[in-house]
């Protein structure tokens, strides 16, 4: 991309982000910029913090999902010494307003770009709160061997040390990076760190070093444009082709507590959700109020999945719950916005209760 953008540049992204529907038409080619030998690498922006607007005041207060993404480009201008980057305002919006639509909408487009000859990898830029889930949906829905890197922030991107410019920088310099591509799967940077899709994990509300791969480590790091990954460990594809979905099944989560009632438990099942996923206490395991509503759940052919609200270690089968007798499935490392995700598109495909727990033992 020409860094040099004018105010038509700027007006343009403004026009984006307030014009929810529009963000399609508005896209900056790198095509039209002269071919410099350098990758090509396309930017779908979704808001987050790091497209965030602060008061520039204690406390801050913010907007996240306020910038366009050609403004926050023009603030690393290091950037096109690594790629040419092409921008695309998919959406503005604080990742706490993720749904599945947009799910949906963003695996098409991510799927579409990346077939593009003109493209050798992509970065999305994403709010941190629901960073981890969009990840592992698209790790499961898109089916390019083309490096994906997922980005965010969490300081606004006008206060001091604002961390979006570094963590963009960086997430360039591991898509273009050879060796990213010869690993494969969706990965996110953030503070100088690389994590693959399905592991990572927000561990903090407010710190830049806020995610972590709490069961298998991060996969490399980032210093100075430089990429260094550990040593390689293999990664499975099985998709799962939404090309043409218009909805997933609805599926819930539990949170499991001291003196927990099945009350959520027969909302859901009420409510007519065809999965629901435990946010267990220790290794998945729960009061026996709710074990008994979960139970009946599954007699009434709702699928429902046992993770753990710990944050690491993997929930075992048939330890302290007998999975086999009530027909539970057990989320093994996916934590419980992860297993929801998984048991989204599992549904898609299967009720039966063994192929969906071979699906959480493989992917
Ligand atoms: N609420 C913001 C979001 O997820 C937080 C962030 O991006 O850090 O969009």
């Amino acid at each position: 991309m020409d860094t040099g953008m004018g105010m038509l540049s700027w007006l343009k992204s403004v026009a984006t982000a307030l014009l929810p529907g529009a963000n399609d038409d508005v896209v900056n080619e790198a095509d039209e910029a002269e071919d410099s030998g350098l990758p090509a690498v396309y930017l779908l922006a979704t808001g987050g913090t790091i497209a965030g607007v602060g008061s520039g005041a204690e406390p801050v207060v913010y907007r996240a999902g306020a910038v366009g993404v050609e403004t926050l480009v023009e603030a690393i201008p290091g950037i096109n010494q690594l790629a040419r980057v092409s921008v695309e305002q998919f959406a503005n919006i604080g990742s706490q307003d993720m749904d599945d639509a947009r799910w949906l909408k963003l695996s098409r487009r991510v799927n579409e770009v990346l077939a593009r000859d003109d493209v050798d990898a992509l970065v999305v830029t994403h709010g941190t709160d629901t960073l981890e889930e969009t990840a592992y949906f698209l790790d499961l829905t898109v089916a390019s061997a083309k490096p994906v890197i997922l980005v965010g922030a969490m300081r606004p991107s006008n206060e001091i040390s604002a961390d979006g410019p570094a963590n963009l920088l960086d997430a360039v310099a591991v898509a273009v990076n050879p060796e990213t591509r010869t690993r494969g799967g969706i990965m996110a940077v953030m503070h100088g760190d690389v994590f693959e899709a399905r592991d990572l994990v927000k561990i903090s509300t407010v710190s830049p070093q806020a995610f972590a791969a709490p069961n298998y480590g991060p996969l490399g790091h980032v210093y100075n444009g430089q990429v260094i990954f550990r040593p390689q460990s293999g990664h499975e594809l099985e998709l799962f082709d939404v090309a043409t979905l218009e909805a997933l099944p609805a599926v819930g989560i539990v949170y499991a507590h001291a003196n927990a009632s099945a009350v959520p438990v027969k909302a859901l099942v009420e409510a007519e959700y065809q999965g629901i996923v435990l946010a267990g206490v220790g290794n998945g395991n729960v009061h026996h109020q709710l074990l008994e509503a979960l139970a009946e759940a599954a007699r009434a052919g709702v699928v429902v999945v046992r993770a753990s609200r710990v944050l690491s270690g993997p929930v075992v089968r048939n330890v302290e719950v007998d999975d086999e007798r009530y027909g539970f499935i057990a989320a093994g490392t996916l934590n419980p916005q992860k297993a929801r995700v998984l048991l989204q598109l599992a549904l898609t495909r299967t009720r039966e209760p063994g192929e969906i727990q071979a699906l959480f033992e493989r992917l």
